[in-house]
C-alpha cells in the first residue's frame, strides 16, 4: 500500500517553505506573528493563530524531513532528528537528554504517550507558584480540544511484551496501572516512533498543525537558528537568525524577522538560551533556573520468553503507584513506564564494558526494561537544573541531590519487585558495579546497599520542562499565566519552559492544552487591535 507523504504533497501544492540553508544572501521577513520552534508549543500556536487570519512565520532550527526520510534506522534518525545526535548530556555528563531538532520538534520523534496535566501539579502551581486560571476544570475543555485535534485515545491493541510485563507486575502486586492514550491514527504498531513515523500515523506537529498552518498561508523557514531578540524599552523589534547548512553548521547568511508579536517555542533548554543571549531583563534572575527533567532510572530484566521490546507501540501502560505517594512536596515520587528497546538506544544507556556488555546485548531480545521517571521540582531539595550560556551555546547544569538519590534507591527496589513479580529470571539495576540479581529478596538487600553516584548510575531524560516559568508574581515567574512576558508587550512563550515544576506525567498533552488556551487568547487580542 502506498504511503501518502503529506509534506511532499503540500510542497508540490505550493506551501511557503524556505530552507535557509539554500539562501545565498541576507534576508528580512515580516509577519503579524513570528514563532520560534515548530514542536508541541510552536506547532499548536501556529495553527491557532493562522486560523484566526493572522500572518505567521514559523522559524525552525532543524531541517524539514518527512516519512520518505524515516527509514527506521537509528544511525540516521539520531543525527538527523535529535539535538546533538541524541548524545546531549548535562554539564557533568551525568544525565543523557533526548530532544528533537527538526520540523515538528520532539513530537516528530516522541513515543506518543498523551496524559493530561495531573491535578496535584495544577493545584501546587495555584497555591505555591502564583498561577491563575489553570485549574483542572478550566483546562479540561482545552485538553479535550487537543485530544480531538490529535486523535488522542486509549490504545486498544494488546500491549507489547515489554509493556505487558509492567502490567503483569502491577496486577501481581496490586499496584495501580493505566492503559495509555496515544496520538495516532491508523498506527501500524511497528514500534519505531523514536525514529520518525514512517507511515505518518503519529499525529505529531509534522503531519497535523504545521501542514494546517501552511495550508492557510503560513510560512515555514527551516534550518534557521534564532540567535537573539532585539529589544528596546518594552518592545521586541526584531529577531535575528543564522542560516544553517545541511550538517547544521552556520552559514554566513543572516535572516531578520520583524513582527507585531513574537513567540518563543524553542523548548525548555533553548527558549531560556535565546533569552539569556538576548540579555532580556531578568531582575529576579529566573531565566534558565528551575529547569526540570524527570530524571529517569533504568532497570533491566531477563525473561525466558522473547520480549522484543523494539516491536509494537513503545509505551502503552504506566503505573502511578508511587508518583504522589509521599504527598506533593514530600519525598520525591516516580512514575513507572517502559522505553522502546532499540540496539543503539539501549547499548548507550546500559552498563558494563567488553564481555559484560556483550553478554547483556546478547540477551537483547529477552531484555525487558522498566524506567522510573522522578517527579522533580516540588521538594525543597529538588531545585532542578540551570541553563547557562557557554562560548559555543548553552549547557544544562543539573546537580543530582540527596533527595534524588533517595528516590532512585526506592525506584530501583520498586522496579526489581515489579519485574520479579512479572516473572523475570534476573534483574539488573542499571548502575555500574551491580551484578544480575536472582530473586526479589536478593535484590531488596543489594539495592538497599548499592552505591549510587553521578556517572556510575545511568540517568536519562526525554522530558525537559521549566526555565521560564509562568505565574502572576514576577518574583517567581517570567511570563504570566497566559505565557505573556512580564517585561515586553509583544513577547509570549509557548512551550515546555513555562512549567514552574515538572509535571509527574509525560509533557506533550500539557503543552498542547495550555498552548491552545494561551494562543487562542493571543489571537483574540491581536485580531482585535
Ligand atoms: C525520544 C522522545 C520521546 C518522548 N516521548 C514522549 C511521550 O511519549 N509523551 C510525551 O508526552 N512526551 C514525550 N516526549 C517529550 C515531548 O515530545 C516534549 O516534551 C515536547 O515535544 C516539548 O515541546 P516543546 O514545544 O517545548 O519543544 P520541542 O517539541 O522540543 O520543539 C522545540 C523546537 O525548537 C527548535 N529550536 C530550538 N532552538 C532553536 C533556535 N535557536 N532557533 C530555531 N529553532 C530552535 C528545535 O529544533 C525544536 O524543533 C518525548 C521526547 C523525546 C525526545
Amino acid at each position: 500500500m502506498a504511503i501518502e507523504d503529506p509534506i511532499v504533497t503540500g510542497l508540490n501544492s505550493g506551501w511557503a517553505h524556505i530552507n535557509a540553508g539554500q539562501l545565498t544572501s541576507n534576508q528580512t521577513f515580516e509577519a503579524d506573528v513570528v514563532i520560534v520552534g515548530s514542536g508541541a508549543g510552536g506547532g499548536t500556536a501556529a495553527e491557532i493563530l493562522t486560523n484566526a487570519g493572522l500572518s505567521v512565520i514559523i522559524v525552525e532550527g532543524g531541517p524539514l524531513k518527512s516519512s520518505k526520510d524515516f527509514v527506521m534506522e537509528e544511525r540516521s534518525a539520531y543525527p538527523d532528528l535529535y539535538q546533538q545526535a541524541a548524545g546531549m548530556k548535562t554539564t557533568d555528563k551525568a544525565i543523557g537528554i533526548f530532544q528533537g531538532r527538526a520540523v515538528g520538534g520532539s513530537t516528530t520523534i516522541n513515543w506518543t504517550t498523551s496524559i493530561r496535566t495531573p491535578d496535584p501539579a495544577l493545584a501546587y502551581w495555584a497555591s505555591k507558584k502564583s498561577v491563575v486560571g489553570l485549574s483542572t476544570d478550566e483546562l479540561t475543555p482545552w485538553f479535550k480540544k487537543m485530544e480531538q485535534r490529535l486523535n488522542i485515545s486509549e490504545w486498544t491493541f494488546d500491549p507489547n511484551r515489554n509493556n505487558a510485563a509492567l502490567k503483569e507486575g502491577c496486577e501481581q502486586l496490586g499496584w495501580d496501572y493505566t492503559v495509555i492514550k496515544r496520538n495516532v491514527k491508523g498506527c501500524w504498531n511497528t514500534g519505531y516512533c523514536g525514529m520518525g513515523c514512517p507511515v505518518n500515523a503519529k499525529q505529531s506537529m509534522l503531519v497535523t498543525t504545521i501542514p494546517a498552518a501552511l495550508e492557510q498561508g503560513a510560512t515555514l523557514v527551516s534550518q534557521a537558528k534564532v540567535m537573539k531578540l532585539e529589544h528596546h524599552n518594552d518592545k521586541i523589534y526584531a529577531l535575528k537568525a543564522q542560516a544553517l547548512d545541511s550538517n547544521m553548521k552556520p552559514l554566513p547568511v543572516e535572516i531578520v524577522f520583524k513582527a507585531k508579536h513574537y513567540i518563543l517555542a524553542a523548548g525548555a533548554i533553548h527558549t531560556p538560551t535565546i533569552m539569556l543571549r538576548s540579555k532580556l531583563p531578568d531582575p529576579y534572575e529566573i531565566i534558565g533556573k528551575r529547569t526540570f527533567l524527570h530524571p529517569s532510572l533504568l532497570s533491566g530484566a531477563i525473561f525466558s520468553d522473547p520480549i522484543n521490546g523494539h516491536s509494537g507501540a513503545p509505551q502503552s501502560i504506566y503505573s502511578d503507584e508511587f508518583v504522589w505517594k509521599n504527598g506533593v512536596d514530600g519525598e520525591l515520587g516516580y512514575k513507572l513506564e517502559v522505553p522502546p528497546i532499540h540496539p543503539i538506544l539501549i547499548a548507550s544507556k546500559t552498563i558494563g564494558y567488553g564481555q559484560s556488555h556483550a553478554e547483556l546485548m546478547a540477551n537483547f531480545n529477552q531484555l525487558q526494561v522498566t524506567i522510573a521517571l522522578v517527579r522533580d521540582g516540588y521538594h525543597e531539595n529538588s531545585p532542578g537544573g540551570e541553563v547557562k550560556l557557554t562560548d559555543h551555546g548553552s549547557t544544562l547544569d543539573y546537580p543530582l541531590t540527596d533527595a534524588f538519590w533517595r528516590a532512585a534507591r526506592r525506584a530501583y527496589a520498586s522496579m526489581a519487585e515489579l519485574q520479579f513479580a512479572a516473572g523475570a529470571n534476573k534483574v539488573l539495576p542499571i548502575s555500574e558495579g551491580m551484578p544480575y540479581l536472582n530473586s526479589w529478596p536478593e535484590a531488596k538487600k543489594a539495592i538497599a546497599e548499592m552505591d549510587l553516584a553521578p556517572l556510575k548510575t545511568v540517568v536519562a531524560s526525554a522530558h525537559v520542562m521549566g526555565g521560564c516559568p509562568l505565574g502572576e508574581d514576577p518574583k517567581m515567574s517570567m511570563v504570566n499565566s497566559y505565557g505573556e512576558s512580564h517585561y515586553f508587550d509583544n513577547l509570549s512563550v509557548m512551550d515546555g519552559s513555562i512549567f514552574p515544576t515538572s509535571l509527574g506525567a509525560n509533557p506533550q498533552l500539557s503543552i498542547y492544552g495550555i498552548t491552545a488556551r494561551n494562543a487562542t487568547r493571543l489571537a483574540e487580542k491581536l485580531t482585535a487591535s
